[in-house]
């Protein structure tokens, strides 16, 4: 299903730890990040831009 599909994309969850990530909107985009560095999303809309950030990869 789609909305599955979105759900797995967009987590709300750390891929390294589970924690909850940290979500803050600004003017221009909003930002997700774990308590404990190891991911963070970026979304700027009004740019088009969305960027990931993983501290550790894992696979
Ligand atoms: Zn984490």
């Amino acid at each position: 299903m789609i909305k599955s599909l979105l759900a797995k994309l967009f987590k709300d969850t750390c891929p390294a730890c589970g924690e909850a990530l940290i979500s803050s909107r600004n003017s221009i985009g909003w930002t997700k990040t774990c308590p404990q560095n190891h991911y963070k999303e970026e979304s700027y809309g009004v740019l088009g831009v969305y960027i990931v950030t993983k501290g550790s990869p894992r696979h």
